[in-house]
């Protein structure tokens, strides 16, 4: 199969999962069916907290299990990342003109990734007061790279396309399968779906945080207390936001579940979560993924860190010369059946995902420079 498709694939395999994700036992109740995304798939909501709302979009575009959090204050809202599309971060905003009449003041974005900030400017310009917090870093990060994305979406979609061009004109699959009526109509379904989304993010004029800090900051504001953290997670400068009163720890991805995404040094990934691990919380709501009343799955995260990190220092001792080699020595085998629970379609993901924690390690392990 070509990339392309093995992606679209991919998505297919995974929704199964994802939405028994949802009847996850850690979730918490009352949860019901709010919307439906502009992607044609559902926004889950959910009450956290006192005041405190989870929403989930159960596909948005390229992502799965992606969370957006409500906090209602004695005079206003706060709102917690803000989606990889605009028009789900619309369909979630409609749902809190159900909740309260209170104007959103606050959004914060947890970091620069498009998951996560591309509904900005729907806030903004339904309240023209709004601040956006989010670190300092975060806001560099979000000017430097934003200004590519249209082009590199656009990039996709047309190999995307190409290649259900091919599968449509041969009959077969890339992988020389068949290609049944139903392949075809979700292999069509998908790229339909990516395109819209291309379409959303090149129309797109993208809304900056106003408000920014450096390594932490504490709102006392509408009766809650709101602490801001800035720590490497997926991505650098993450903002997490912690609400002692009401034991709420919501992370950005420096938690992500069910495999974790990783893309900055493992080894300071590793003491962000250690540091969350401290936190007195009831409840932690990763970036994706359902609220956890405990904190397995962080450790649980920490510990796949730990180790990579450990196995490839000792591959690296033992002098071990490329990449490859160290990939396959490193595999975090004994973890594996803790995130997969044997789905066959996670044990891919995992593994895929290990190699590139590895690679990750590697560079940090020799002080930046990459292995053959
Ligand atoms: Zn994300």
């Amino acid at each position: 199969m070509t990339h392309a498709m093995n992606r679209v694939l991919c998505l297919l395999l995974l929704s199964a999962a994802f939405h028994a994700l949802l009847l996850h036992p850690n979730a918490a109740a009352q949860t019901d069916i709010a919307r439906v995304s502009g992607a044609g798939h559902d926004i889950t909501k959910t009450l956290i907290a006192d005041g405190i709302y989870q929403f989930t979009t159960v596909r948005d575009s390229y992502v799965r299990q992606l969370n957006s959090v409500v906090v209602v204050n004695e005079s206003d809202v706060l709102v917690f990342d803000t989606n990889t599309r605009p028009s789900s971060a619309r369909l979630i905003l409609a749902e809190i003109r159900k909740l309260t009449d209170k104007p959103v003041r606050y959004v914060v974005n947890s970091h620069w990734h498009p998951d996560h900030w591309s509904g900005n400017g729907v806030y903004a310009e339904a309240f023209p007061g709004l601040e956006i917090i989010a670190s300092e870093q975060t806001r560099r990060l979000m000017q430097n790279v934003a200004n590519e994305w249209p082009a590199r979406f656009g990039a996709e979609l047309k190999r995307q396309k190409a290649a259900l061009d091919k599968e449509v004109g041969t009959g077969k699959q890339a992988d020389g399968a068949p290609l049944t009526p139903e392949q075809r109509r979700q292999d069509e379904a998908d790229v339909s779906d990516y395109e819209s989304f291309v379409a959303e993010q090149t129309g797109l004029r993208r809304t900056y945080p106003t408000f920014t800090y450096a390594d932490s900051l504490t709102l006392y504001h509408g009766g809650r207390e709101f602490r801001f953290m800035s720590v490497p997670g997926d991505a650098e400068g993450t903002t997490v936001l912690y609400l002692p009163k009401e034991r709420v720890l919501l992370t950005g991805d420096v938690v992500s579940y069910p495999i974790p995404y990783i893309s900055t040094p493992p080894s300071r990934h590793v003491q962000s979560l250690r540091m969350l691990a401290g936190l007195d919380v009831d409840v932690i709501v990763p970036g994706h993924g359902p609220a956890f009343r405990d904190k397995d799955f962080l450790n649980l995260e920490a510990e796949l860190l730990e180790a990579v990190v450990k196995g490839v220092r000792e591959a690296l001792q033992k002098g071990t010369i490329t990449l490859d080699e160290v990939q396959k020595v490193v595999t975090a085998d004994e973890l594996r059946e803790r995130f997969t629970h044997g789905d066959k379609d996670l044990e891919a993901r995992f593994r895929e995902r290990v190699k590139v924690i590895v690679k990750i390690a590697v560079r940090e392990t020799r002080g930046g420079q990459d292995l053959p």
